[in-house]
């Protein structure tokens, strides 16, 4: 991911290392160049619009440090302005001060919310907590069985109505409504884990391949029944210029709390990952980088836009 604009960014800057002062036309060419790396990576437009317009004042107003030469102080600037983009300071997760902290995952089917939830339960029981996957998903008839899969291999159990459920079978879980009322199986996994004394909830949610305003509704359902502390939008990153789209209507329509970009280790451009917070003003929360339990990180914007610069 990145790869392409993090050298055309690079290239843009070397290009400037031989230049003792710039000139407002040196700037120009060099806002120009940033925001055709920033379009061809599919970057929003008018979160390139409003990148290159900050880059550009505040290097016209030449913000003098004296230890740094006029190059060094255009990458200064524009590493700050993606980190704002990004979304500024790293976000932990709220938890909820009185237990169980309850996450909702939300997002469109395939965009790797099932095995998000297996990695932040895997994350969450690894700093001591005592997670319980709820499967709200009852969309598709496999996501009940494979939630349950993600549980095992994360060492966590799994709230799941009849039949999926696999790894507390005998227990009051199987109680639990019977396949087609996810706004129940999530109400009712949330007093499970009160009774249960989980201190944490992960409440995976159907997702279909496009915006539906069915599965809004349901999704914004299950938020109402369950007054998450967190509702996490989990975003392909590879999916390009939808994912404006995508997560606006979701911001729209379940006012999500924080976003997860997953599937970061593929080689898309990674436009998503950059607009995703600006346009909707939430924060990129977790990154997904695999398939594995372990590919999963706190996303930190300055570290990534270092990464973009590197
Ligand atoms: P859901 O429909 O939103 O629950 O999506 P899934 O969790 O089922 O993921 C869809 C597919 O993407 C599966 O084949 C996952 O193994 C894969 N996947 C999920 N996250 C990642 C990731 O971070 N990197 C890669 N390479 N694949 C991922």
């Amino acid at each position: 991911m990145f790869n392409s604009l993090s050298d055309r960014l690079t290239s843009t800057f070397k290009n400037l290392r031989t230049r003792g002062r710039l000139s407002e036309a040196d700037i120009d060419a060099t806002v120009r160049e940033i925001r055709r790396a920033l379009l061809d990576a599919d970057v929003a437009v008018p979160v390139v619009r409003e990148f290159t317009a900050a880059v550009r004042e505040r290097a016209l107003s030449s913000e003098v440090s004296g230890a740094l030469n006029p190059a060094q102080q255009v990458v200064k600037i524009v590493n700050e302005e993606l980190v704002d983009i990004l979304g500024g300071a790293t976000r932990p997760l709220t938890l909820a001060k009185t237990p169980p902290t309850v996450i909702m995952l939300a997002g469109l089917q395939g965009a790797g919310k099932t095995t998000l939830a297996g990695k932040l339960a895997h994350a969450l029981k690894g700093q001591g907590h005592t997670p319980l996957l709820v499967a709200a998903d009852l969309q598709r008839p496999n996501a009940v069985t494979q939630l349950s899969v993600v549980a095992e291999r994360a060492g966590v159990p799994v709230f799941a109505p009849h039949p999926g459920n696999t790894s507390e079978a005998d227990d009051p879980a199987a109680d639990a409504p019977l396949i087609g009322d996810p706004v129940g199986v999530a109400r009712d996994g949330v007093a499970y884990a009160k009774e249960r004394q989980h201190d944490v909830v992960i409440v995976d949610t159907a997702g279909r391949l496009g915006i539906d305003q069915v599965l809004m509704q349901q999704a914004a359902d299950i938020r109402a029944a369950v007054n998450p502390d967190e509702v996490l939008f989990v975003i392909d990153a590879m999916i390009g210029q939808d994912a404006v789209n995508t997560a606006k209507a979701f911001a729209d329509g379940v006012d999500f709390t924080g976003v997860v970009l997953s599937k970061l280790d593929g080689d898309a451009r990674g436009g998503a990952a950059l607009s995703v917070a600006k346009v909707t003003g939430r924060p990129i929360m977790f990154a997904s980088t695999g398939e594995k339990l372990t590919d999963f990180e706190v996303f930190h914007p300055d570290r990534m836009a270092s990464r973009i610069l590197d």
